[in-house]
């Protein structure tokens, strides 16, 4: 089986996120990246399905030469070879055309991608790559199991889960449950030095919105420790103006 997982680099989760001066584009000095951490799932998962056969698993990236180590960490965990698209991923159009071009020309039986990406949470690039490549695209897999070309899916809903069932070529968002992140071993490390890692151009894509602004959400009020009931349903009737 080959499989493509798609792979984002993103802020690390305890990032300090602020704007450049007109509030358009996100400002990344001095912030740490990381493997999306959905994409870290699905690279798992793919690494499991392909153990002890023949298959393989590619990972592609959309982005610039600064991503290269979250490719390498990708590598390390297990990944046969890795993609980078060298362009600055705009949008997720620009990216989801990124990746179903080079997608097209290799034909994967499964491609992963995370349920989100923790930056922009667009929750798009699955779908769009899916309506790209004419396949199926699931959402918030939580569980999925291959038989012969038979994928059998579980994903969430509002307060249950719904399981379907399709062939492959099909393409995942996946999801917490699907399986744990794997930890790169000292092995997997160095060997992920020496493994195949290929730049392509990206293709032209014509742009369909742009960032108009970028708000931060407005900073928590003060806490005020509250040590009886009357004094507590005084502030909420007073100040909180709930009662
Ligand atoms: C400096 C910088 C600035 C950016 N500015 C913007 C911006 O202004 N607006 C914007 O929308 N995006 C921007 N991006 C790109 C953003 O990181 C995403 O790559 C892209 O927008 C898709 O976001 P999404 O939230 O729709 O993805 P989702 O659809 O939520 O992502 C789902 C999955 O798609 C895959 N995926 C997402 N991005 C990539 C990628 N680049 N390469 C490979 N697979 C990927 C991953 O598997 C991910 O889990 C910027 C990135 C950088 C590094």
């Amino acid at each position: 089986m080959r499989i493509l997982v798609c792979i984002s680099h993103v802020p690390d989760t305890t990032s300090k996120i602020t704007f450049n001066s007109d509030h358009t584009e996100f400002n990344q000095s001095g912030v740490q990246f990381i493997i999306n951490p959905y994409d870290e799932i699905a690279l798992s998962r793919a690494v499991e399905l392909v153990e002890g056969t023949d298959g393989t698993v590619t990972v592609i990236n959309v982005g610039d030469a600064s991503t290269e180590p979250t490719i390498r960490k990708a590598l390390a965990v297990g990944a046969t070879d890795a993609v980078r698209i060298d362009a600055a991923p705009r949008d997720a159009w620009f990216v989801a055309k990124q990746i179903a071009h080079y997608a097209t020309e290799q034909s994967y039986d499964l491609i992963l991608t995370g349920r989100e990406s923790i930056d922009y949470n667009g929750s798009q690039v699955a779908a769009l790559v899916g309506e790209l490549l004419h396949i199926p695209s699931v959402s918030i897999v939580k569980k999925f199991d291959i038989q012969d070309r038979e994928i059998t899916i579980e994903r969430e809903i509002e307060g249950g889960k719904e399981v379907l069932s399709t062939q492959l070529p099909v393409i995942l968002g996946t999801a917490e449950g699907v399986t744990e992140p794997k930890i790169p071993n000292m092995r997997g490390i160095m060997s992920a030095r020496t493994k195949p890692l290929q730049v392509l151009p990206a293709v032209d894509v014509p742009t369909l919105s742009t960032i108009s602004k970028y708000e931060s959400p407005a900073p928590r009020g003060q806490v005020a420790m509250v040590d009886d009931v009357e004094q507590l349903v005084n502030l909420l009737h007073t100040k909180a103006k709930v009662l």
